[in-house]
């Protein structure tokens, strides 16, 4: 990319990535999901996430990686009856007119991140959020590499792994001909 991705896109990926690493899923836990908002500039509101939400947000989390990986896929379209929960209307804000999430708390949360998407669309970052190519890892990455070609969420891991996979494949494939 010809510049540093937005805090937008970045918190975008961030939301994507979640539940991915070896840690516990912050979107299976009311209070860890309120702090993951607040670390990443997002409002959770004033009353405790309850069970629904974390469902509405994970739904959201599936609704994007899925449209990053088929954005014809059967779990793109559930993007639009989240921004309705989100209520997304256009208020004047300090710089004019903008878009924003009229509900509040995790609904709220959820409509700010589908404007993280949208601001992707419009910076032409969406088209570098991919998924891992490693077999079996479901990892979304924003790639940033010069020439766009990046496969894997993390090389060290998915990247070494996949490489020894084919090197033996080949190995086998020469001994066996
Ligand atoms: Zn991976």
């Amino acid at each position: 990319m010809s510049t540093a991705p937005s805090a937008a896109v970045r918190r975008l990926t961030a939301f994507l990535a979640t539940g991915m690493g070896p840690d516990d899923d912050v979107l299976r836990d009311a209070r860890a999901a309120r702090a993951w908002c607040r670390d990443h500039d997002l409002d959770p509101g004033r009353r405790p996430f309850v069970g629904p939400d974390l469902v509405h947000l994970r739904a959201l989390r599936t609704a994007l990686r899925g449209a990053v990986a088929d954005p014809r896929g059967a779990s793109a379209r559930r993007v639009g009856g989240l921004a309705r929960r989100a209520r997304l209307g256009v208020v004047i804000g300090s710089r004019g007119p903008e878009v924003a999430p009229m509900a509040p708390g995790a609904d709220g949360v959820i409509g700010r991140i589908l404007l993280d998407a949208v601001d992707a669309t419009t910076s032409g970052a969406w088209a570098r959020i991919r998924t891992c190519a490693a077999p079996g890892c479901a990892g979304v990455f924003l790639d940033t590499s010069r020439s766009g070609t990046r496969r894997w969420c993390d090389m060290a891991r998915c990247g070494n792994r996949t490489k020894v996979r084919a090197h033996r494949a080949r190995t086998r494939a020469e001994v066996a001909g």
